[in-house]
């Protein structure tokens, strides 16, 4: 399998390029050159299936050109080693629980599957990389987390100052190690702009190896898609039609949701839920998209202005914009809205969503809460992630984890950098 460059489509590349690489050099994202389809028999033993099972065949028929089977096992074996439950919260809706990776937010899952398809491309190899990770809140950690002293990579992380909450910050800034933190006096788009700036600049990629653990990468990306077949194994036999509703900021989770439903996943609805960042649900609408500088909400890891996978999406339904409303509604909300359904999800399903959950759900609530169909919302975080705004909407103390509790106690270390390129250029090399 190949993948060609969205921008310039004869231009193609090995799995191993696209993923070391992560963008071409004027930019363009990768994908595969064609999307395959998984057998009847893989979906009618689906409840059968263990989400290991599922990532394994899942990844076999998108990868296994590439990867052989046992380092496939391997990788799924090490990176989804924790439960992603499907909750019933009443008769006809349901929350996909994706935080019960180490870092509690879904990043873990691309970002442990990325590290461990790295470690086989660079096992032989003396080659040392320098992974940029631009982040709202939780890709930092969960990157931080998944390459954490592996031999050959260096992480630098690019934070929006000021704009993660406490936690998350303490997650990126107190591993060391191979893992830097610079602390950028600007927005999430500042970051995401500069690392871009980073992959433009061809002295800089003369000398350094680097690459990116943001979804822009398709190897973070492409896992976010053995969850939602997972989902519907849970489900078990069924015989209506299922929404699904995801937070959305990047881009990257539904992107690889829609991958899921390509390769076969019988979707009904997807709900592009997201906070009042709001250019993807205004392009579903007019047909238009406009980029804008992102605004600050207490939902942060969906404050994007220009999210990064929307190119896949259209490439995806080959540009066709009635065909991708079709199968995506988008809503947005303010973060008095996400107040709001923060306290309804508590208070009429006694269920504790974090901000972003809380989004999805009010997605699902405006498309429809019907018998007719089977609704689900992703829950992205942790409400541990999210103390403040979760206790003041709910009226309850959050339950945080151990992990998170002691990280409290650290010392942050973080570089502070201005939102420039030249400075941070300076500072890696
Ligand atoms: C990253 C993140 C999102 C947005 O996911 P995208 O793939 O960027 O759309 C939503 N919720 C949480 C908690 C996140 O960390």
């Amino acid at each position: 399998m190949e993948y060609y460059n969205i921008n310039n489509p004869s231009e193609k590349v090995s799995l191993k390029s696209a993923v070391l690489q992560s963008i071409s050099s004027e930019l363009g994202l990768y994908m595969p050159e064609y999307i395959p389809k998984l057998p009847d028999a893989f979906f009618n033993k689906l409840s059968d299936y263990s989400l290991q099972d599922i990532a394994f065949e899942v990844s076999k028929v998108m990868l296994g050109d590439d990867v052989p089977d046992n380092e496939l096992i391997n990788i799924v074996g090490q990176s989804l080693a924790f439960p992603i439950p499907l909750r019933r919260l009443n008769e006809n809706l349901f929350v996909l629980e994706l935080f019960h990776g180490p870092t509690l937010a879904f990043k873990d899952i691309g970002a442990r599957f990325m590290a461990g398809l790295f470690n086989y491309f660079l096992k032989n190899e003396s080659r040392k990389v320098t992974i940029l990770v631009a982040t709202s809140g939780d890709t930092g950690s969960a990157v931080a987390n998944a390459f954490y002293n592996r031999d050959g990579v260096n992480v630098v992380i690019l934070y929006p100052s000021g704009k993660v909450s406490e936690l998350q910050e303490k997650q990126l800034t107190t591993m060391g190690g191979n893992i830097t933190a610079l602390e950028v006096e600007g927005s999430f788009d500042d970051c995401q702009r500069i690392v871009k700036q980073a992959f433009a600049d061809k002295e800089l990629n003369s000398r350094i190896n680097l690459t990116s653990a943001n979804s822009i990468n398709f190897a973070r990306l492409f896992p976010q898609s053995f969850y939602y077949f997972h989902a519907f194994a849970q489900l078990g036999k069924i015989d209506k039609p299922v929404v699904i509703s995801i937070p959305s900021g990047n881009f990257g989770n539904i992107t690889a949701a829609l991958i899921a439903k390509k390769m076969g996943l019988p979707v009904h609805q997807f709900i592009a839920s997201t906070n009042i960042n709001h250019i993807v649900p205004d392009y579903l609408m007019s047909g238009k998209f406009e980029p804008h500088p992102s605004h600050q909400t207490i939902s942060n890891a969906m404050d994007v202005g220009n999210p990064s996978n929307f190119p896949r999406m259209l490439d995806l339904y080959g540009n066709n914009h009635s065909a991708l409303t079709d199968d995506i509604k988008g809503f947005w909300f303010t973060d008095d809205q996400t107040r709001s359904a923060m306290s309804e999800v508590y208070n009429t399903l006694d269920y504790q969503a974090d901000p972003h959950g809380a989004i999805a759900y009010a997605g699902l609530k405006k498309y429809g809460l019907s018998p007719d169909h089977i609704s689900i919302f992703a829950e992205t975080a942790h409400p541990a992630k999210f103390p403040f705004e979760v206790e003041k909407a709910t009226g309850k103390m959050v339950q945080i984890p151990a992990a998170l509790k002691n990280l409290l106690i650290l010392e942050k270390k973080a570089t502070k950098v201005p939102a420039e390129y030249g400075k941070f250029r300076e500072l890696i090399g």
